[in-house]
């Protein structure tokens, strides 16, 4: 608590001293060379010479190095290894570099919200916690540099310990398990059958905690089962896993019962603090799209507190919540200073903002002088504003856009604490409109809210912009969740969603409405678990349990295909939405 009351007093002056070391501990580099930095330090001297940049302009260099160019291209310390970006909305996986020592300052890092948990849920240090994290499969460069994902070279890299020291329910072989089944299955067991130890539980993100409830869902008479006769089903073949299992597992049929008993009941709200009594929170990432799974994991954990602790990416790590308590539309993160150099981009129309029209695939485009000029540094912030968060790393990232939007919600001492927008890219496009993830989101919510009378919510949603008739028109896949209290909705309610979504989109979308060069929004209606399958396939194609996010839009072919093949009804917007003229662009 005094590094973070120390750092966040000195942000400004961290922040000149973060930039002078990184440049002058790389003042060798080709990249800093390239531009014409000669050895510079200063703020002044780095900004006038160093472009801001997107994934794409340093491409070419990653690929030098990916391809075993070892000269100091990026950065003076050597590449260990490649973080594998999970990017969220389609497109290529980026690679990002990483050295030892940056390794080291994420740890830090991560060790930084332990205190403030700890204040927060006195004791908490006195339980274990059943986090389910998984790992994914690494792949290697041409040179032989391993490329992972964040998680995977975290879990990898930690110094995981079996036995009493164990702060978490899971043994090291079922984090390190690269096949999902057996990990998650292990995890499961070994989470219950330590339930009453466990004080916390969660995932990284929402959606990763989720999935591992509906696998208890579908699996609990099976792990009861090892749980009554202490032994683990023959489906766990990994040699390790078992052997780690079986130093936790004793026969408990007493436990086993109370599981059966509670999981064979009708309703599963609540499952979390009935069969881990003495949880004091879930700890899952719910800001910025992944809120749309709140109310779901407020049912199965009754309201308990969830914790949205850390905000980062695999190219920096940016903040902490510094509020456990708070609600999860209110959460922020209180950037660390010492992480990198940080610098944010005002989000507005010049330069490719929320509200202007760039290509739905496109990566933000390059700033010119004049909009470079615009960059803030960390503690120039306006309370209330927007922007888009640039970083320079000790890895090796200069003046790096991660393409995530920011809120200045606030500041701790100096340091400005960020509510988390969406990330920067459009996803929707028919013609002129472009919609967002935020106002997609936004829209959602609205929409789901008629069907709240009905006991019914929005489980997951994604959406495509289908222009294979002209005109075209969006398309969003929902899945409901309902439970024993639902009711059947009548298909005009559903139409009322449609109308709903278009209503709270832009005047762009609106206006091409009217002029019926946008045809009527659709809502399709797909079973139960088809957000779980698309999962699958993307994980089939590499990406990871953790890392993973619905995307909000679909481009590929097979996923759209594997979404209509599970339709089961599909509604159109009655009506135009309301658009009146104005005379400036924007709404
Ligand atoms: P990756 O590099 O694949 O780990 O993805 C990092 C991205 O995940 C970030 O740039 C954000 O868009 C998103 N993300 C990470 N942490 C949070 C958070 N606490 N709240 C909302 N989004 C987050």
């Amino acid at each position: 608590m005094e590094f973070i009351e120390k750092v966040t007093e000195n942000a400004d002056e961290i922040q000149t001293r973060v930039l002078a070391e990184i440049l002058s501990r790389n003042s060798n580099v080709e990249y800093l060379k390239r531009h014409g930095l000669d050895g510079h330090t200063d703020t002044e001297a780095f900004k006038k010479v160093v472009p801001v940049i997107s994934y794409e302009d340093i491409q070419p260099d990653i690929k030098r190095i990916a391809n075993g160019d070892s000269s100091p291209i990026l950065c003076c310390e050597p590449i260990s290894e490649f973080l594998t970006s999970s990017g969220t909305s389609g497109g290529e996986r980026k690679l990002v570099p990483m050295t030892g020592e940056e390794l080291r300052r994420r740890e830090s890092f991560n060790n930084l919200s332990t205190p403030v948990m700890t204040q927060c849920f006195p004791g908490i240090d006195r339980g274990k916690a059943m986090n389910f994290l998984f790992v994914a499969s690494e792949s290697k460069t041409p040179s032989g540099l391993l490329a992972r994902q964040a998680i995977t070279s975290l879990l990898r890299n930690s110094d995981l310990k079996d036995g009493p020291d164990n702060p978490f329910t899971s043994p090291r072989d079922s984090f390190l398990c690269e096949d999902y089944f057996q990990s998650v299955y292990s995890q499961m067991l070994c989470g219950l059958c330590q339930n009453k130890q466990v004080l916390r539980a969660g995932a990284i993100f929402a959606a990763g905690f989720i999935r591992a409830i509906r696998f208890l869902e579908e699996h609990w008479s099976l792990l009861c089962n090892d749980i009554r006769t202490g032994s683990v089903n023959s489906l766990i073949t990994d040699p390790l896993v078992r052997e780690a299992v079986m130093r936790i597992l004793r026969p408990d049929p007493e436990l086993a019962d109370l599981i059966e008993s509670e999981c064979r009941k009708d309703s599963w709200q609540g499952i979390i603090p009935r069969l881990w009594p003495n949880t004091m929170y879930i700890s899952v990432i719910v800001t910025g799209t992944m809120s749309q799974y709140v109310p779901t994991i407020d049912y199965y954990g009754n309201g308990l507190p969830l914790v949205s602790t850390l905000y980062g990416s695999s190219e920096c790590y940016f903040g902490i919540n510094l509020n456990p308590l708070s609600k999860p539309s209110d959460v922020s993160y209180t950037f660390i200073p010492t992480m990198a150099y940080f610098e944010f981009l005002p989000v507005n129309e010049n330069n490719g903002g929320r509200d202007e029209v760039t290509d739905s695939t496109s990566v933000p485009k390059s700033l010119d002088g004049e909009e470079q000029q615009e960059l803030v540094d960390l503690v120039n912030v306006k309370l209330g504003h927007e922007y888009e968060v640039v970083v320079t790393t000790y890895a090796g990232l200069y003046r790096y856009r991660v393409g995530d939007v920011l809120r200045v919600a606030g500041f701790k001492n100096n340091a400005p604490q960020f509510n988390f927008v969406c990330r920067k890219n459009v996803l929707l496009s028919i013609d002129s409109d472009k919609t967002d993830e935020a106002e997609l989101q936004n829209a959602v919510k609205k929409a789901a809210s008629n069907l709240i009378p009905f006991n019914i919510c929005v489980a997951d949603y994604t959406s495509y912009a289908d222009t294979t008739q002209v005109p075209g028109h969006y398309v969003l896949y929902w899945e409901l969740s309902q439970n024993e209290l639902s009711n059947p909705v009548p298909p005009t309610v559903f139409q009322d969603c449609c109308f709903t979504i278009e209503e709270s989109f832009a005047s762009m979308y609106r206006q091409h409405r009217n002029s019926k060069t946008i045809s009527p929004l659709e809502i399709r209606i797909v079973e139960a678990g088809t957000f779980d399958k698309i999962m699958d396939y993307a994980i089939s194609l590499g990406a990871s349990n953790n890392q993973y996010k619905t995307p909000r839009c679909v481009k590929s072919e097979p996923i759209i295909e594997l979404l209509d093949t599970r339709v089961m009804s599909c509604y159109f917007s009655p009506k135009c939405p309301q658009w009146t003229p104005q005379w400036n662009y924007k709404n």
